[in-house]
């Protein structure tokens, strides 16, 4: 039998894979997206599900290098290196403290900023068209503190958020104790984010493959691809069911994206930044809104189906292993600030690796030198908030139309 010949294939069915390919179905295209695990099980699977503009200032600011190195000899800091012989982290890391500056602090949120606004409102259009059952709940994120310094230094910063479309509102500690009694004594202020929300990522994804098969798309799990190769007619892969060929190709790896397109004689800047999380049944006393308890970097997201704490930015490769200190520090931080930090029942222990670049901009577009080969990774802490933009933007690429957001910053010539 001849091996199918498809429209669009689809390499990788996590958040960013299933959101281009839901696009693309959208826009008139025929897609089979190939996973070599299940739909979701990568980044997208056990992340904090929050869809949050907020987050729009990349990690490399003024100030972060010198902390990171404090953070080196502090095995539970929320951000941490580990030292080790590894060149192309070396490399990176070179490139991510020369942008420690206001300048790049500036030209990344923007872009950041853009593709954030986008992407939330294209989500709640997909949840409302497509009545994605994944939890979604609009009302906003905040961030508590109960260190005073930080409490000032990151309201000093709504300003220059408010430059960029992403509205605040800084709230006194008592006053949102009052509001809140899910939290502890301590807190010294909020600063709650309207226009970010929430979803269950797994669920999320299940939900955006469904889409994606009834519009007539189709998904293959467990199809490892091995390796692509420009053809006449477009492109060919093999894979672990056989070969697929295909009229375009979109590299949707997340951290597995350098290993892949290094055989094709690329070099993508992503290095894996490894996070954790625990999952539990719903504890009886939940906070009103997800939270990120800001002086410890954790994250608290509850849903009626589940509570989860994650955090933690570990450089340390594709290191496969669960890290006891971190899973510690997440409870640890959940403890400082909750009246009742964790569930009944630990429903799941995790990590995943954040497919990071060192302008914390993903890569969108299509790939230098190939006429039909087109990338979407690289996104980082956000892949989530920034999954349905991405998407719209690939498929507006592909399709040769004009995007809603200016494709520039994202295009992968930036790292030449
Ligand atoms: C602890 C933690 C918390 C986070 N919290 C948030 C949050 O609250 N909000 C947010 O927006 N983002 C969050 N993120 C980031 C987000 O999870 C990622 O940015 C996003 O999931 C990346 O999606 P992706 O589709 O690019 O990659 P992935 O979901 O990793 O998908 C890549 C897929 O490629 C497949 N694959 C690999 N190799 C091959 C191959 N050779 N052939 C075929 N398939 C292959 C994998 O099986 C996988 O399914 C968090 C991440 C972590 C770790």
């Amino acid at each position: 039998m001849n091996s199918p010949h498809d429209d669009v294939l689809i390499i990788g069915a996590g958040a960013i894979g299933l959101s281009t390919a839901l696009a693309l179905l959208e826009s008139g295209r025929g897609v089979r997206v190939l996973d070599s695990g299940r739909i979701g099980g990568g980044a997208s699977h056990g992340n904090c599900g929050t869809i949050t503009p907020s987050h729009a200032p990349p990690l490399a600011a003024p100030g972060v290098v010198a902390q990171a190195l404090r953070w080196m000899l502090t095995p539970d800091a929320p951000l941490y290196l580990k030292p080790r012989f590894d060149p192309a982290l070396w490399r990176w890391l070179a490139r991510f403290a020369a942008r420690c500056n206001l300048r790049d602090w500036r030209s990344s949120t923007r872009a950041r900023a853009a593709l954030l606004n986008d992407s939330s409102a294209r989500l709640a259009a997909w949840v409302r068209d497509y009545a994605l059952d994944c939890e979604y709940r609009t009302g906003g994120l905040d961030y508590v503190f109960r260190q005073t310094r930080n409490f000032e230094r990151y309201s000093a910063e709504c300003d220059a958020l408010a430059e960029f479309g992403i509205a605040s509102e800084i709230i006194g500690g008592n006053d949102y104790l009052r509001a809140d009694p899910a939290l502890r004594e301590g807190v010294v202020g909020a600063i709650r984010f309207p226009g970010d929300a929430r979803l269950r990522p797994d669920r999320y994804a299940a939900e955006l493959a469904r889409a994606v098969r009834e519009r007539g798309g189709i998904i293959e799990e467990q199809c490892e691809v091995a390796d692509l190769q420009p053809a006449a007619d477009g492109v060919s892969v093999s894979t672990a069911l056989g070969r697929r060929r295909g009229r375009d190709a979109v590299v949707a790896l997340g951290a597995w994206s350098p290993a892949f397109v290094r055989r094709l004689g690329l070099d993508l800047p992503i290095q894996p930044g490894k996070g954790y999380s625990i999952t539990y049944s719903r504890p009886a006393q939940v906070p009103r809104h997800p939270l990120v308890l800001k002086d410890r970097s954790v994250c608290v997201t509850v849903w009626d189906s589940g509570f989860r704490l994650g955090s933690t930015m570990e450089f340390a490769g594709q290191d496969t292993r669960l890290n006891e200190v971190r899973l510690a520090a997440l409870e640890r931080a959940a403890r400082e600030y909750l009246c009742e930090p964790v569930g009944a029942h630990v429903e799941e222990r995790w990590y995943g690796w954040r497919p990071m670049t060192w302008d914390d901009l993903p890569v969108l577009g299509r790939a230098p030198g190939y006429e039909r080969l087109w990338l979407a990774a690289g996104h980082g802490m956000l892949g989530i908030s920034m999954s349905a933009g991405s998407g719209q933007l690939m498929a507006d690429l592909i399709g040769g139309r004009a995007p809603a957001i200016d494709p520039e910053p994202y295009r992968m010539e930036r790292f030449a």
